[in-house]
């Protein structure tokens, strides 16, 4: 089949997830012609994420507040449980998180940048990268138009189907961990501002959630790092002393499942011609698994170095390996410490599930963490709290964990 070529776009952009949308919004506002290609006919959906987002990180974007029907609830509390029930609570002086309708937020994100002069191809899947002399120079699609560009920016999220054409190590698939997410149409003993989080064997590897909207309804989900997260779900909606009193009767009205990279950003996201950014580069928390704000940090960064780039006619390796160090110098702090605290929540039995929070309770840990905002920068916030005292003799105590788990 003879192969049609557009016209040169100066960026082209894998994937209209968060990610992929604000990247286009960041270039598109600093004047730079993009073109966004979605496999899916609609942005937004189908949907695999909780949207459980930080407050303080959205307004750092400038997505704080957000039209009404985006936001669905904000929390200033959690309660945290161990399999056997034993709670620990936080009581926030605010809300510091908050719900989002994830389609409806991707939706907000492609508007803008639409409004800002990207252009969207929707249903329009890219097959493979264009390359031409070791640089890549735009993409290939699915019915066989190559599309040029100066720069690809994938985004495509977890798929990571593009990372070895540009020569990049994908992220490491042993920190994957496996959710199944649900929408139920009722919860009980529930506060309408406080997300229920469940660790231990409920879920091992990660945690399950339960987060409450104020009609009753809300999202429900768990991930792990083995067996089947199904059984897991329905282990926790049948066994564990509290999840099943607040989902008792219940109906699962909708269930996706999708994997999460923990195992931290990969070392290097940039190539001739190329950048990734979002999932696809694992910029995700290793302790949430949230990649949110993550993902468009790093697209705000990405445009500004495509920006770069463009201005010195220069996209080579070397010029983009700027978008790396930026990102580092942004992640790699917190990232470090997450990736420990993962390791550390992953080593606890649920005995010492038990201990732990009973600790917590006993220390007052919530009092200490009472005045806590980022939520998502968690190596700073920790800095932050840990000349508190209850903080200082908790992070003792688990140092001791930590080391005993990990000799
Ligand atoms: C169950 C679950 C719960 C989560 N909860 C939270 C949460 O509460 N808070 C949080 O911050 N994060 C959460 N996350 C993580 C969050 O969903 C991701 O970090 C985020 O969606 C990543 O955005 P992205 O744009 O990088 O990738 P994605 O959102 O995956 O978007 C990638 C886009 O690329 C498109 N695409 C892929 N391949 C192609 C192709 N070849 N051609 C064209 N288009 C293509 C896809 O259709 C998709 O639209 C959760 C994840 C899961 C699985």
């Amino acid at each position: 089949m003879m192969r049609q070529e557009k016209q040169q776009t100066n960026t082209v952009i894998i994937g209209a997830g968060p990610a992929g949308s604000y990247t286009a919004l960041r270039l598109a506002m600093l004047g730079i012609k993009t073109d966004i290609y979605e496999e899916h006919p609609e942005i937004g959906i189908p949907t695999h994420c909780a949207g459980h987002i930080s407050i303080h990180s959205l307004k750092k974007l400038g997505y704080y507040p957000l039209p009404k029907e985006i936001i669905e609830n904000t929390f200033n509390a959690a309660n945290f449980y161990s399999p056997s029930g034993t709670k620990f609570s936080i009581q926030l002086k605010k809300s510091v998180t908050c719900s989002l309708n994830r389609t409806k937020f991707d939706q907000h994100i492609a508007n803008q940048a639409k409004q800002a002069g990207a252009t969207f191809h929707l249903n329009t899947r890219v097959q493979s990268l264009h390359i031409e002399n070791n640089y890549i120079k735009g993409v290939n699609l699915q019915d066989n138009t190559i599309v040029p560009s100066k720069i690809t920016i994938d985004t495509e999220g977890i798929s990571s189907r593009f990372l070895h054409q540009a020569k990049l190590m994908g992220f490491d698939r042993k920190g994957l961990v496996y959710a199944v997410e649900t929408e139920i149409n009722q919860v009980h003993d529930v506060e309408p501002h406080t997300v229920e989080v469940y660790m231990g064997s409920s879920a091992p590897g990660f945690y399950g959630w339960l987060i409450p909207r104020p009609d009753g309804t809300a999202k429900l989900g768990l991930a792990t790092n083995h067996g089947n997260p199904q059984n897991y779900l329905k282990n926790l909606i049948t066994k564990h002393p509290i999840a099943k009193k607040q989902v008792k009767g219940a109906k699962i009205i909708k269930t996706n499942y999708h994997a999460i990279p923990l195992a931290g950003p990969i070392s290097k996201a940039y190539s001739n011609g190329f950048m990734a950014v979002g999932d696809v580069a694992s910029q995700v928390k290793p302790t949430t698994g949230g990649g949110v704000i993550f993902g468009l940090t790093c697209g705000e960064i990405a445009a500004n170095v495509v920006k770069l780039a463009l201005d010195l006619g220069d996209v080579s390796a070397k010029t983009l390996s700027a978008y790396q160090k930026r990102c580092d110098d942004t992640l790699n702090f917190d990232v470090s410490f997450m990736l420990r605290l993962r390791q550390f929540l992953n080593s606890l039995s649920d005995e010492r599930w038990d201990s732990v929070l009973r600790f917590c309770n006993r220390f007052n840990v919530d009092k200490a963490l009472s005045d806590v905002e980022d939520i998502d920068y968690q190596g700073k916030m920790m800095m932050h709290v840990a000349t508190k005292p209850a903080m200082l003799v908790a992070l003792g105590y688990f140092g001791l964990l930590y080391l005993f788990a990990n000799p």
